[in-house]
């Protein structure tokens, strides 16, 4: 079969628009396969980018050359940055998004893209030759023919949806499931299993008695999520905050027994730290009320989302709890809540690249892994696509380590932990949290960037810049020192060195305009507030590294391919089993393994030496 394309995409969410535009940006002729073309980028839940550690995530894809950052800043409604009166390290942007816009500016930016071809079609079977992809088949019988292809089907492979005792096949409600692939894969030995996730209804604006709710509204200072936004100034479009009552929660719990979480019908594990509203009411009883914000789908929206009402109970009872709520009397349901069940692949069967152990040229990205959320998905996206061109030009895998990204931690997470619930990103997974700033993604990756190749040489110069100012100033703030009747306006007695008054949390990010502007005008403002967080948190940060240091001895253990660990004598049972399933790459990764004990590490790297 002749190879039209070099890169196939399945699915055209969040993980397959990334995939799709990084290969097809890298020079490799790329089809992306889409059920409904007019449905990609859709935001499946709540129209909401960004957040604790996806937030991170989001500005790593942007200096990786990815879209994400670029189409949020286009189509957002309210940005926040979240954590703001907290350390540095936990700092992270949100933004409302306009959906549909977000939806439209992703389908633009795709249609503009030479070498990207978008077909309609519902694919239903990979097509090999001697454990090789050579294409894939389409529900209508065409067979569209490449040699590697990233499977991003997301909530869609045999989904179903629960309301109440009603069961709907679907992917998303009013969409098809996705049928063939997952038992095609399952049939050649892949090990598959059901997760689930849910969504709130929607109500009508007008319902809405926003005179006893709570304003939320986003930064009045607001910041872009990508290094390439200029001249941002977004809508700021507030949410509203309303509680549940302990009416609520009677209603809710009355109708636990109707409820498919309860009786058994749902096979699959939901979200621990998202749950749907009746699993809240079980799992936090002692709570008289939760919260719920309303936020609109889009600019001018008539719909809006009920985030923190998710549930798959039925209709009656949706209905009345909702309107339980002080606020929400009146509420008009444009759409109800559900929960979905669909099918993933458990993530030891994936190698660091997002490459599948067993199939050649066969890649996983976004839900189907397991993972929940749309950045976790556009981080897989593109960095499966960036590993797939990099296969076709036999390069070697481009995964960042765990103290470089929130990528790297999450691609690590998903080589050497099972996931028995959808895994989502979060702050407290890094452990080097203060190294993996929000606002230091460029420097961190600067590398990465050069060898993605998908930035423009204008931004990594940008970086570069940065990142040399930043080194210098560090230097600066230490020799210089601020005089009693500074322009500051911080009150000393005698003269003080600039880095100690910043340790001392004299000196503040608020004092950071008026230090460029009277101390180092010809530095740039990023400069400024980079050298400042590096001479803040200097013992912390040097502390981390030092951890860094220790750890990557081990990462650097490489674990040869195909080693044989029945051959290595003296593992533990458990050891060595979880060893065969992960077949791990470092001995760094085979020690986050849990079940691998540290006497299990040693034995191994005795082994290795030998
Ligand atoms: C009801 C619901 C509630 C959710 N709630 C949350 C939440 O609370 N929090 C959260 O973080 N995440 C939530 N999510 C998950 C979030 O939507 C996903 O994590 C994210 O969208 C995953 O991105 P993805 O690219 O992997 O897949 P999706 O965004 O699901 O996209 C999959 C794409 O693949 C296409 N496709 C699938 N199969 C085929 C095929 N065989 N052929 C061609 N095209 C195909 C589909 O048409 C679709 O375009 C929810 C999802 C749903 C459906």
């Amino acid at each position: 079969m002749k190879n039209a394309y070099d890169i196939l995409v399945v699915g055209g969410g969040h993980a397959g628009v990334e995939a799709a535009l990084a290969a097809a940006r890298l020079g490799k002729r790329t089809a992306l396969i889409s059920i409904d073309p007019g449905a990609i980028a859709r935001m499946s839940c709540n129209p909401s980018i960004g957040g604790l550690a996806k937030g991170h995530l989001v500005r790593e894809i942007d200096v990786l050359g990815g879209e994400m950052a670029k189409a949020t800043d286009a189509s957002g409604i309210q940005f926040k940055l979240l954590n703001r009166s907290k350390g540095r390290a936990v700092w992270s942007p949100r933004a409302q998004a306009d959906k549909f816009r977000y939806e439209d500016y992703m389908q633009r930016v795709i249609k503009n893209t030479p070498g990207l071809d978008v077909i309609a079609g519902d694919a239903t079977e990979l097509l090999l030759k001697a454990n090789r992809i050579t294409g894939i088949r389409l529900r209508d019988g065409a067979l569209v023919p490449g040699r590697i292809c990233i499977l991003t089907n997301g909530t869609f492979l045999r989904g179903k949806i629960h309301i109440g005792d009603i069961q709907i096949p679907a992917g998303r409600y009013g969409e098809l499931p996705s049928i063939g692939i997952s038992d095609q894969l399952k049939a050649l030995g892949f090990s598959v299993k059901r997760l689930k996730t849910g969504t709130p209804s929607r109500i009508t604006k007008r319902s809405i008695d926003f005179d006893v709710l709570e304003i939320q509204a986003g930064d009045p200072d607001p910041l872009p999520f990508s290094y390439a936004t200029k001249n941002f100034h977004p809508k700021n479009i507030p949410c509203w905050l309303a509680y549940t009552n302990t009416q609520t929660h009677d209603i809710l719990r009355s109708a636990l027994d109707r409820s498919p979480l309860y009786t058994g019908k749902i096979e699959g594990t939901g979200p621990r730290y998202c749950p749907s509203i009746e699993d809240k009411i079980v799992r936090f009883s002692d709570k008289a009320a939760h919260q719920l914000f309303l936020e609109p789908e889009w600019e001018g929206s008539s719909q809006w989302y009920v985030n923190g009402f998710s549930s798959s109970l039925p209709v009656d009872i949706q209905i009345r709890a909702l309107r339980s709520v002080r606020g929400l009397e009146r509420a008009e349901f444009i759409k109800i809540g559900y929960a979905i069940e669909y099918d993933y692949f458990p993530s030891h069967q994936i190698r660091r690249s997002l490459e599948t152990k067993e199939i050649h040229g066969l890649y996983f990205a976004g839900q189907i892994n397991g993972t929940s959320g749309y950045e976790e998905a556009a981080a897989q996206g593109l960095m499966a696509a960036l590993n797939a061109v990099r296969s076709i030009e036999d390069k070697t895998p481009l995964v960042p380590e765990r103290h470089e990204a929130y990528i790297g931690v999450l691609i690590d997470d998903l080589c050497s932990k099972e996931t028995s619930e959808p895994y989502r990103m979060f702050t407290s997974l890094a452990e080097y949290r203060l190294l993996l700033r929000w606002d230091n993604a460029h420097l961190r990756l600067l590398e990465y960037v050069r060898e993605a190749g998908l930035q423009s040489a204008e931004m990594i110069e940008t970086f570069e810049k940065t990142r040399n100012e930043t080194r210098v100033l560090e230097k600066k703030y230490s020799a210089t020192r601020i005089l009693p009747g500074n322009p500051l306006q911080i009150p000393l007695d005698q003269p003080s060195a600039l880095s100690l008054l910043i340790r001392r949390q004299e000196l503040d990010e608020r004092h950071l305009p008026l230090l460029r502007e009277h101390y180092f005008p010809e530095y740039g403002v990023d400069a400024v507030d980079q050298a400042f967080v590096l001479t803040r948190y200097e013992g912390y940060i040097d502390r981390q590294f030092k951890q860094v240091e220790k750890m990557r001895q081990l990462e650097n253990r490489h674990i040869p391919t195909g080693l044989d660990f029945h051959r290595v004598p003296s593992l533990s049972n458990e050891g060595r089993e979880k060893l065969i399933k992960f077949r791990p790459e470092s001995i760094g990764q085979a020690s986050r393994i849990r079940g691998i004990s540290p006497a299990d590490i040693q034995v191994l790297l005795i082994y290795l030496q030998k």
